[in-house]
């Protein structure tokens, strides 16, 4: 069990009172109707828990590898204790499928949690080079903004790190996934994490994530979200000089190439899509075919989308409704900008599936566009695949990068080293070939799509200072 009625922020250890009460709604996106309420934080808030996260770091970032290997290893037995908690807050938040949330959004965090516990055991906190030696020490007091569409991967990819290295954190989590969080702040809880190490605060990212990103006292602020809120996060953080991690939108491509498998490889692509809502930042949005492959491309598309089981996340479906009315508008928009535009519809389209007339669902949809059209060059955050033709290898690569964004990119064949010469030309931060997955690989974007790595050895390091002391070896004295 779980509570929906979250009054109190874990500020210092403790599960304390808002300085100024203020509430808001949470809807379950699958009925529209309110679920529970959260606390809004304010500015005073964020200075409590950002006091509490810097008088916690004086000594947490003393603490011994082995002392925070025990923590976390203890946040792990907590985790293993909540995964039904869990899997269940975030169908009711933002309506993934049951089977969704209790596989990959509840295994990410353990993934994420076991991934900081491995690097820390073997990590090289010292090196000496020649006179010098080089210290990694953690940057200090992190304030971490996430959004609500894989809450749990989110969150923990940035705490489990910030942990490890001997960092103190203020999270400000999505208001549309505040269960998740709250759980995740209570484990830490009961796992023993020491008083001030990390704190929560819920509330509006205009005001708490404001706060954070203009904080004095705050030296690094990792965000993931939207283009336009990590443009202003940066300019916020930019008088008080602080790290700034971004992990932002995508608009990435899946090229198939042309062999025997092409229909398999269309067939994953336009699944892929459909998953979660189509609210993965990381999603193959734009999914690049063969022109003289064409019409088997969009039939299997077709197919596929018509294919796809929409409904109540609580049941055996593979799609459930996306997170918020205002997203719903987004993507209902963005499919009639598609039509205006020209773009040919091949499945789904306007309005809500048949049978779900209360809940936020959207039609599975496909478009046959070209890559200067809005649909194609706009992130949507939707189930709405855009197909568009290329006519040779060389033509693919080029659509692929014509894009502001570089997060993600697929390329699916049967040739690997063909796959692999078409990946080493795309500009984008992760590419996996025939689905293939990593946890440890880093994970961020080229261009508009962010700065700075999470995941792995490279979202570890981004907590960490580096300092040079030169002269203080014997050796070399
Ligand atoms: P969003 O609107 O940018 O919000 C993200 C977070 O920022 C929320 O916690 C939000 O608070 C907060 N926020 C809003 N305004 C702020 C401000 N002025 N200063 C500081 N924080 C502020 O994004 P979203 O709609 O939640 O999530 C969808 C976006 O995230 C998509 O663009 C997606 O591509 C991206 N995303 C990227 C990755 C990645 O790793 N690259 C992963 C997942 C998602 P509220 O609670 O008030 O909204
Ligand atoms: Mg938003």
């Amino acid at each position: 069990m779980y509570s929906k009625d979250l009054t109190k922020f874990f500020i210092n250890g403790g599960w304390v009172d808002p300085v100024s009460p203020a509430f808001s709604d949470v809807i379950n996106p699958a009925n529209e109707e309110v679920s529970g309420r959260i606390a809004l934080g304010g500015v005073a808030d964020v200075d409590r828990a950002v006091s509490a996260a810097r008088a916690a770091f004086a000594t947490y970032s003393q603490t011994t590898r082995e002392e925070r290997l025990e923590l976390l290893q203890s946040i792990q037995a907590e985790y293993a204790r909540r995964t039904s908690d869990l899997a269940d807050a975030v169908t009711e938040e933002m309506g993934a499928p049951a089977g969704l949330s209790g596989g990959v959004h509840v295994a990410l965090g353990a993934w994420h949690l076991n991934t900081a516990i491995e690097i820390l055991r073997d990590f090289a906190f010292e090196e000496q080079h020649g006179a010098t030696l080089i210290r990694r020490e953690p940057i200090g007091v992190c304030g971490l903004i996430t959004p609500w569409n894989w809450p749990i991967n989110q969150v923990a990819v940035k705490i489990f790190p910030v942990l490890a290295t001997g960092c103190t954190a203020v999270l400000k989590p999505s208001q549309l996934s505040p269960y998740s969080a709250q759980i995740l702040a209570e484990i830490l809880d009961a796992a023993g994490t020491p008083a001030g190490v990390f704190n929560l605060v819920q509330g509006r990212g205009s005001v708490i994530g404001a706060a954070l990103s203009r904080h004095d006292d705050v030296d690094m602020i990792s965000f993931t979200g939207s283009e336009p809120v990590g443009a202003q996060i940066q300019k916020d953080a930019a008088d008080t000089i602080k790290r700034v991690g971004l992990e932002l939108g995508g608009k990435s491509p899946w090229i198939v190439l042309d062999d025997s498998a092409l229909g398999a490889n269309v067939a994953a692509a336009t699944g892929a899509m459909m998953a979660n809502s189509g609210q993965t930042c990381s999603a193959g949005s734009r999914l690049l075919v063969p022109e003289s492959r064409l019409e088997d491309a969009l039939a299997v598309a077709k197919a596929t989308a018509e294919q796809t089981v929409v409904g109540n996340p609580t049941g055996n479906v593979a799609m459930g409704p996306v997170v918020s009315g205002d997203q719903f508008e987004t993507i209902q928009g963005y499919i009639q900008i598609g039509l205006d535009e020209g773009a040919v519809l091949v499945a789904g389209g306007l309005g809500r599936p048949d049978g779900l007339d209360k809940g936020y669902y959207v039609k599975p949809t496909v478009f046959l566009a070209n890559n200067t059209m809005r649909i194609a060059r706009e992130e949507i955050f939707g189930p709405v695949l855009v197909v568009i033709p290329y006519t040779s290898t060389d033509h693919a690569v080029e659509i692929a990068n014509d894009s502001s964004f570089g997060l993600a990119g697929y390329v699916n064949g049967e040739n690997i080293a063909q796959a692999n010469a078409v990946a080493r030309r795309l500009r984008t931060g992760q590419i996996r070939i025939n689905g293939a997955f990593d946890i440890t690989a880093p994970f961020g974007g080229y261009k508009r799509s962010g700065n700075g790595r999470e995941w792995g050895l490279h979202g570890f390091a981004e907590y960490l200072e580096i300092k040079a002391v030169i002269g203080g070896s014997v050796e070399y004295a």
